[in-house]
């Protein structure tokens, strides 16, 4: 998975693809995009710990995809939101996630995304557009470790800062209210 720095660029500019608009400030949008871009780790971490199953599992498939966008754009028409629109952009934010973390080789055979749970198929790219952070142990401690995700960061910023920056003058044309 690239850092919460790439998913949030990623998020951004998917969303801003969609062309609605949540708000007339982008940065309101940045912000919700942003989250979405990163929520499947969270969402996998979080099941990890109570379920105990992998954080490339549900929460990196085409299931949960279809099931958390229908859950908030359904929560968000309880604030005066459309349906449809805000389905939209919750499913091009958290997809962008699902195609970030395509972006790379996995580190281990067997291992990868498990976009049609529930089977239990791992996909990944061959190519290391946006390589993968390795947990700390296999880094060889924590500075070697802060060392190698701001390395990562920094090629996150270098690849999808520019799509990020050239989705942002996408002129919206569907409202979300
Ligand atoms: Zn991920």
């Amino acid at each position: 998975m690239p850092t919460p720095i790439g998913h949030s660029l990623a998020g951004y500019a998917a969303a801003k693809l969609t062309r609605v608009r949540v708000s007339r400030d982008d940065r309101v949008l940045f912000l919700y995009a942003g989250l979405l871009g990163i929520l499947p780790d969270l969402l996998g971490l979080v099941l990890g710990v109570v379920a105990h199953v992998p954080v490339h599992g549900f929460s990196h498939s085409l299931v949960a995809l279809v099931l958390v966008s229908t859950l908030l754009a359904g929560g968000a028409t309880r604030s005066g939101f459309r349906f449809w629109p805000i389905l939209l952009l919750v499913a091009a934010a958290y997809g962008s996630h699902l195609f970030a973390d395509l972006l790379r080789p996995e580190p281990t055979a067997g291992a990868g995304e498990q976009l049609l749970w529930p089977l239990h198929v791992g996909y990944g790219l061959v190519h290391n557009i946006l390589p993968h952070v390795p947990d700390r142990a296999g880094a060889g401690g924590t500075l070697a470790w802060l060392r190698i995700v701001g390395g990562l960061g920094v090629r996150e910023i270098l690849v999808l800062g520019p799509v990020a920056f050239a989705a942002h003058f996408i002129p919206p044309r569907i409202s979300a209210r």
